[in-house]
């Protein structure tokens, strides 16, 4: 490599590349930073950058000559034509064996394209998974890169540098060819979307049945000393206690419609094409969707009635059954993350590690918790587990949290409170755990109006017709 150069190029200095051009530097590489709008990086260089291992580029060429070869040039603007954009202006100025990476949020497949296109030219291409928001990218992400795996020994030592640390270990490993590092970050920000919705109908229901917020604060706060300890739980503890300029508490104050970007119905949709039931972050795309309709729902909600009852239980013993009810639907909610994964992977030919990804979730990223510890150590144990359910430590606690779960669920249908996530989640486990399901109706319905034939039990793969009505 030529000395005096940069060891990296970051284009895009919105947040995320700002971020981690600081996170790199401190790390003891040297940047050179561009962006299509030139005065950032002027604004950049003269501010935040100042005094650091930071060099502006003028231009993509300008970045070009400035960086030590192999070049590492790393993309953090906005998904889709943006970076297609930047790797044509990009793609004439490089040489064969440099490399192109993608640290945006983009689709899975557009990773798998470039990585194809780009070999093809003889250069490099990773498709990353950038986890942690602003913070995260400034002091330690999580990072799932993937793509061409022979970029892998020239960007490791950067990669591995800046990530975040988790039981020492930093949360960024390869995770495998094509667009298997962007699939695997669309189905944590998926996760992501069911950690959250489910955090939400615990907060819907504690209000349900009077809990005060306090009340509610303390009990996150309680809940994120155990087995929920995690970022989710602890900020929903801080925005629970925060209290506006007026000494009112914040959270009520605000509006009830939540947005989305697009990975969650990404990941949905992901499901879908595989086949796979990810039930819970199906819901939680779809509970945003309603909580969208907010003129609708204030509409209806003076004309559409639901039951009266009030909740008479003990308090105490229910915010029990609510921690329970979270934690249970929390692990099928994962147990179907894999189920997804796994799919994927076996469709893609990744060879997938389960362990290290639930490591790379570990720290860094939103969904980082005490919980993918154990998950970790479930796929370390048994690499070709086919469910999270069915590793002993996940069958033992979802075990010990169902009468809890199911009293929750029951309570909030009784209530009229609704909680899509919590009771996919049961829906889930109970169809999992079901020797039989009633889809030999559905069959013999098929065979009834489309003859589309159906299978006999011990006589799979024989597939016979019916003339239900006798008629000719
Ligand atoms: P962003 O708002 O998504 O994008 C802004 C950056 O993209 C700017 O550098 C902007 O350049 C550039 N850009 C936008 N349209 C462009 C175009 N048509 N041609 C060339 N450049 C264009 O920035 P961000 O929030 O820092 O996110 C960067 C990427 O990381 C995105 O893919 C985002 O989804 C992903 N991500 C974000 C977060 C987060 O918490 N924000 C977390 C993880 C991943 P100009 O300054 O010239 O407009």
């Amino acid at each position: 490599m030529s000395a005096g150069k940069g060891d990296i190029g970051l284009i895009g200095l919105a947040v995320m590349g700002q971020n981690l051009i600081l996170n790199m530097a401190d790390h003891g590489f040297t940047v050179v930073a561009f962006n299509r709008s030139i005065e950032k990086v002027h604004a950049f260089l003269a501010n935040e950058a100042k005094g650091k291992s930071i060099i502006g580029a003028e231009s993509i060429q300008d970045l070009v000559n400035k960086l030590k070869t192999p070049r590492r040039i790393m993309l953090l603007v906005k998904a889709g034509d943006a970076v297609d954009n930047f790797i044509n202006q990009l793609v004439p100025l490089l040489d064969k064996g440099d490399i192109v990476i993608d640290g945006g949020n983009s689709e899975y497949q557009d990773s798998e394209r470039r990585t194809k296109d780009l070999a093809a030219k003889g250069i490099r291409f990773v498709g990353t998974g950038v986890s942690g928001g602003e913070e995260g990218a400034r002091y330690g992400p999580s990072l799932m890169p993937g793509g061409n795996k022979e970029a892998w020994p020239f960007i490791k030592d950067i990669f591995q540098g800046i990530a975040a640390k988790a039981d020492g270990q930093p949360c960024c490993e390869w995770v495998g060819n094509d667009g298997a590092g962007h699939f695997v970050k669309m189905v944590h920000n998926g996760i992501e979307y069911g950690d959250m919705q489910l955090i939400g109908e615990i907060y819907h229901i504690m209000s349900s049945i009077g809990i005060s917020q306090e009340e509610m604060a303390d009990t996150f706060e309680e809940w994120n000393k155990g087995e929920l300890d995690s970022f989710l739980i602890e900020i929903t503890r801080d925005i629970l206690r925060f209290k506006d300029s007026d000494g009112q508490y914040l959270l009520p104050k605000i509006r009830d419609t939540a947005g989305q970007k697009g990975t969650g119905k990404w990941t949905a949709i992901a499901a879908l094409n595989y086949g796979v039931p990810v039930t819970l972050i199906g819901e939680a795309v779809f509970s945003r969707c309603l909580s969208a309709l907010k003129n609708e729902r204030v509409n209806a909600s003076k004309k559409l009635s639901g039951p009266s009852t009030k909740f008479t239980g003990c308090k105490k013993q229910f915010l029990g059954d609510l921690q329970q009810a979270l934690y249970a639907a929390k692990i099928v909610s994962y147990a179907q993350g894999f189920m997804l994964l796994r799919e994927a992977a076996k469709v893609h030919n990744w060879n997938l590690d389960y362990g290290s990804i639930a490591l790379m979730w570990r720290g860094g990223c939103i969904i980082r918790s005490v919980f993918l510890g154990q998950i970790k150590m479930a796929f370390d144990k048994d690499p070709t587990l086919t469910s999270l359910l069915l590793d002993p430590f996940f069958l033992k606690a979802i075990t010990n949290a169902q009468a809890g779960w199911r009293n929750v669920v029951a309570t909030a249908v009784t209530l009229g409170v609704p909680t899509p996530a919590l009771g996919t989640a049961l829906a889930f486990y109970d169809g999992y755990r079901s020797e039989r399901l009633p889809a030999n109706l559905l069959q013999a319905q098929r065979d009834y109006f489309g003859a589309h034939t159906y299978e006999l039990l011990g006589k799979e793969g024989t597939f016979v017709h019916t003339n239900w009505t006798g008629k000719g």
